[in-house]
C-alpha cells in the first residue's frame, strides 16, 4: 500500500466520523511490510561491480551506503572508489558511498594535503561521507613506533576539511567488547569463532595493546575536540554491549549518531535480559540511530548466494526491530522476541536519519557567501 493511499484511507475514515480512525492502524509493522517500507542500509561494502547487491536492495526496498575502507583484505581504496563511482552513476537514487583516505605517509608534510585532496575529489565524484577505520588506534604507528590515536592533532586539518565540505565522518574505532574477553566469556558464537581463528586480533591475548577503554577514551576526546563535525559511530560506536553506555555517549555528544552495523546479536543478548529497556533505548534515540548491516559483496560468492544471504540478514533484523515475531538466533543460542518498535521509530531508524545525514550540507561559510 502506498503512503498516499494510507493517507487517503485515513482521511476517508475521518470524513466518515471515525474519530478512532488512528487506532485502526497497527502501531508496529508486520513481516509482510518488510519489502514495502522505504529503508536505507547505512553500512555495506560493495566490492564488485556485479549488479546483484543493488537488485536485492531494490527487491527488499533498500537504498545502500557503501563504505570504502582502508582495509588490507578489501580491494585498494582506489579500486573501491572506482567501483563506487560506477555503481552510483548507474543507480544514483539507490546507491550512495563513503570515501576513505590512506594513512600512508602520516607524519610527513604532505600527508594531510594528500588526504584532504583525495576527500575533496571524492565529494566532487559524489561521496557523501568519509570513513576512518580501526587501523587508527590499533595498527598504524608514527615514526617513533607509537600507535596513532584518533585524538592526535595530526588529524585536525583533515577534519577541518571534512567539516568545510559539509559531510559526516563515519568512525570505526576499537572492536566488539568481546575482543577483550576470554573466549568462554564472549556473548556470541560468531565472535568466539572469529577470535579463536584469528588470535592475532584477540586483544585479550595481547595486554600490551591498548585496552578497550583507552580506545573509547581517545574516540570520545576526538568527538569533543570537533563539535562541528557530523560524527557517525560505526558499529554502535563500539558500545554494542551496553545500551546504557551508548545512551551516555549520545547524550554527551549531541552531533553524534550511530549505525547498527553487525552488532544486532549484542543488542539481542541485552534484549533477552530486559526487552523493555532495549525497546525504550531505541524509542528514546530514534533520531540518532541508523539501521545498517555491514553486508559485504565481494567476488568470492555467487550472486545467488549473496542475494539469499542479504535477504535473510535484512529480514531477520526487520523481524527483530519492527515486529513482535520471535526467532531463533543461532549465534546466541536463544529465541529472541521482536521489539515491535512503533512505526514512526522504524521509519526514522530505517530511513529518515540516514537520508538526513548522508547528504552534502551547505556549510556555514557557503551560506554566508550567498
Ligand atoms: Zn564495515
Amino acid at each position: 500500500m502506498s503512503k498516499r493511499f494510507v493517507l487517503v484511507a485515513q482521511c476517508l475514515f475521518l470524513a466518515a466520523g471515525g474519530v478512532h480512525a488512528a487506532a485502526q492502524q497497527p502501531r508496529s509493522y508486520s513481516r509482510a511490510d518488510f519489502a514495502k517500507v522505504r529503508k536505507y542500509d547505512a553500512h555495506v561494502h560493495a566490492n564488485t561491480l556485479d549488479p546483484a547487491f543493488l537488485a536485492q536492495a531494490k527487491a527488499d526496498g533498500f537504498e545502500l551506503l557503501s563504505i570504502n575502507v582502508d582495509y588490507p583484505d578489501f580491494p585498494t581504496i582506489d579500486e573501491q572508489a572506482r567501483i563506487a563511482v560506477t555503481l552510483r552513476k548507474k543507480n544514483p537514487k539507490r546507491f550512495h558511498y563513503a570515501t576513505a583516505f590512506s594513512m600512508r605517509g602520516w607524519g610527513t608534510s604532505g600527508w594531510a594535503q594528500q588526504a584532504t585532496e583525495r576527500i575533496a575529489q571524492a565529494v566532487t565524484d559524489g561521496a557523501v561521507a568519509v570513513k576512518i577505520w580501526k587501523n587508527v588506534g590499533m595498527v598504524e604507528k608514527d615514526a617513533n613506533g607509537q600507535l596513532i590515536m584518533l585524538d592526535d592533532p595530526g588529524f585536525d586539518p583533515v577534519i577541518a576539511r571534512i567539516v568545510a565540505l559539509g559531510i559526516p565522518l563515519i568512525a570505526h574505532q576499537g572492536e566488539p567488547y568481546n575482543c577483550w574477553l576470554p573466549l568462554d566469556q564472549m556473548s556470541n558464537d560468531n565472535d568466539r569463532e572469529y577470535f579463536r581463528e584469528h588470535p592475532q586480533y584477540h586483544m585479550f591475548l595481547h595486554p600490551d595493546q591498548p585496552a578497550y577503554e583507552t580506545l573509547m577514551g581517545a574516540r570520545d576526546r576526538f568527538v569533543s575536540r570537533h563539535p562541528e563535525l557530523r560524527f557517525v559511530g560505526a558499529h554502535m560506536a563500539s558500545l554494542e554491549w551496553s545500551v546504557d553506555r551508548l545512551a551516555a555517549f549520545l547524550d554527551a555528544h549531541p552531533a553524534a549518531n550511530a549505525d547498527l552495523a553487525a552488532r544486532m546479536t549484542a543488542v539481542q543478548v541485552q534484549s533477552l535480559q530486559d526487552r523493555d529497556k532495549v525497546r525504550r533505548f531505541f524509542i528514546r534515540y530514534a533520531d540518532r540511530l541508523m539501521y545498517a548491516s555491514d553486508l559485504t559483496y565481494a567476488p568470492d560468492v555467487t550472486a545467488a548466494q549473496f542475494r539469499k544471504e542479504a535477504h535473510e540478514f535484512w529480514l531477520s533484523d526487520w523481524r527483530y526491530l519492527a515486529t513482535d515475531d520471535s526467532q531463533r538466533i543461532e549465534s546466541i543460542r536463544a529465541d529472541v522476541a521482536g521489539l515491535a518498535l512503533p512505526r514512526s521509530v522504524i521509519d526514522k531508524i530505517y530511513y529518515t536519519n540516514a537520508s538526513r545525514e548522508f547528504v552534502r550540507r551547505q556549510t556555514r561559510a557557503e551560506s554566508l557567501r550567498r
